[in-house]
């Protein structure tokens, strides 16, 4: 599927050109985002950067203002700048060469099989630039390996967001924070934390410090959750060819399956709440969802990397059904073809083609600001707002523009 899709959209580089020299943007709509408001039909945003001086009907906004300004033309739909819930930046280097709809053992296979710390800079910076020219404002990235080179990249491109140290294994990371280097890179809306690998991955101890210090620093705390069939079948009975591949490496001595599923164990070790997010929620029970649902958890969906893997496609009507909050991402280049967040929701569209609108722009923006502490300043378009702006590609603005609140 993902070689399928159509090759990626490119609004105009100066959107957000480097300095703060205020510069506006006039479109045949804005949609602000901001909860009840109609569509501004002629809109007009003044930017300073990627902060938003002003928005509103053109005929107001653009009263006395001198300076540059950017038609997009008859048809151009603004958004908010977008926001990417998951990525791995620091796995850049591996792209186009993963195994397609292998499966995940396959996969992990593949993936072992790489120099996973051989960071390229080029690669990095590609992907940074890839990620910002598609409109993406922030994410949240995941790594173990480089973090203060990710963090640096993406501060360099303007990016903001959260880098997050990955914790993994049984071994104790109770001394384990986040780097003091990581630390001393991040700045200008760009934070660091740490992030939990996945149940089967990282011990319970491991996972509930992580999630402390999440805690301790305001910022969600991720989690790799119920991407696969074989991850359901080692948590269920400990048996299958998922639960051979980590039995001698990554689980330890004498561990036994719970007898639940996955989402049920992250609940049981304390780890779903508002604060949570879920990423790829691909095999969830009907109790999984409802269990999610009433955590107030974010689930990020991921479907081209679910593709490329060959995991599975998640049920996100049944998601959407339950009110379990959405955000969408990349994932890496290592299960992906590239990082056009556009061409995420053409793939999510292609597959859950009823999925309303706002429900797909909302997973863009509003949804993981909010997860990220942000709601005042991403994923809205108001006075005050750093995200700058996104368009949406043509060939997208029928299915999101007519779902959205006001239009449909
Ligand atoms: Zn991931």
């Amino acid at each position: 599927m993902p070689n399928a899709l159509p090759r990626p959209h490119r609004p105009p580089a100066s959107l957000h050109p480097p300095g703060d020299a205020p510069r506006a943007v006039i479109a045949r709509t804005a949609l602000t985002m901001v909860p009840g408001a109609a569509p501004l039909d002629d809109a007009a945003v003044i930017l300073a950067g990627r902060r938003v001086l002003d928005i509103g009907p053109r005929r107001l906004v653009l009263r006395g203002f001198c300076g540059p300004t950017t038609d997009l033309g008859a048809q151009a739909v603004l958004v908010p700048g977008l926001l990417n819930a998951h990525s791995h930046l620091e796995l850049s280097h591996l792209g186009a060469h993963s195994p397609s709809g292998a499966g995940f053992c396959a996969w992990v296979a593949w993936l072992m099989g790489q120099n996973l710390h051989a960071l390229s800079p080029a690669a990095l910076n590609a992907a940074v630039a890839e990620t910002a020219g598609c409109g993406v404002a922030a994410v949240i990235d995941i790594g173990s390996r480089a973090g203060p080179a990710v963090a640096a990249a993406l501060g360099r491109a303007g990016l903001q967001g959260l880098v997050c140290h990955e914790f993994l294994g049984w071994r104790s990371l109770a001394a384990t924070g986040v780097p003091p280097a990581l630390d001393a890179a991040v700045g200008d809306g760009l934070a660091a934390t740490v992030s939990g690998h996945a149940l089967y991955s990282t011990s319970p101890d491991n996972l509930r410090q992580g999630q402390a210090l999440c805690r301790a620093r305001g910022t969600p705390f991720s989690l790799h959750l119920a991407e696969h069939p074989g991850e359901v079948e080692l948590f269920a009975s400990g048996t299958g060819e998922f639960a051979a591949l980590l039995r001698g490496r990554l689980l330890p001595k004498g561990w036994r399956a719970p007898g639940r599923t996955p989402t049920a164990e992250a609940l049981a070790q304390g780890l779903l709440g508002p604060d949570t997010l879920a990423v790829h929620a691909v095999h969830l029970s009907a109790t999984d969802v409802a269990l999610l649902a009433n955590s107030g958890a974010t689930v990020c969906l991921c479907p081209r990397s679910n593709a490329r893997i060959g995991v599975g496609v998640a049920d996100v009507a049944a998601l959407v059904a339950a009110g379990v909050p959405l955000a969408l991402g990349t994932d890496s280049l290592a299960s992906n073809d590239d990082l056009d967040l556009w061409n995420e929701v053409r793939a999510l569209l292609a597959v859950h083609p009823g999925l309303p609108g706002s429900v797909v722009l909302d997973a863009l923006t509003t949804t993981p600001a909010r997860l990220l502490g942000r709601a005042h300043d991403l994923g809205r378009l108001v006075p005050g707002a750093v995200g700058g702006v996104a368009v949406i590609p043509p060939d997208l603005a029928e299915a999101l523009d007519l779902g959205s609140p006001g239009r449909g």
